[in-house]
């Protein structure tokens, strides 16, 4: 089970085409179809791997959140502009 659920991690890290943190594109893979090697590099810097327990990991965090905080807090304060300038 562990290797077969390592299997299936690793295709989903493969899938995972952006950062799943912050959005930045993929710069680098590692695996292949049926193993249990698994390694993204994003742009960003992060990199996440399947581990040797067959569970995904980040090998360098994302230094992005603080960002992608940062941007939805913007986001919503403009919707809320654009709420009180329709007059509601
Ligand atoms: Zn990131």
């Amino acid at each position: 089970m562990t290797r077969a659920l390592g299997i299936v991690r690793a295709a989903k890290l493969l899938m995972q085409s952006q950062c799943p943190v912050c959005g930045a594109d993929r710069t680098e893979t590692i695996g292949g179809a049926r193993s249990p090697i698994a390694i993204c590099v994003y742009r960003c810097t992060a990199e996440f791997e399947v581990d040797g327990n067959g569970e995904i990991i980040p090998m360098n965090v994302c230094p992005s959140a603080s960002y992608g905080a940062a941007a939805r807090l913007n986001r919503e304060a403009r919707a809320d502009a654009l709420r009180q300038a329709g007059g509601a």
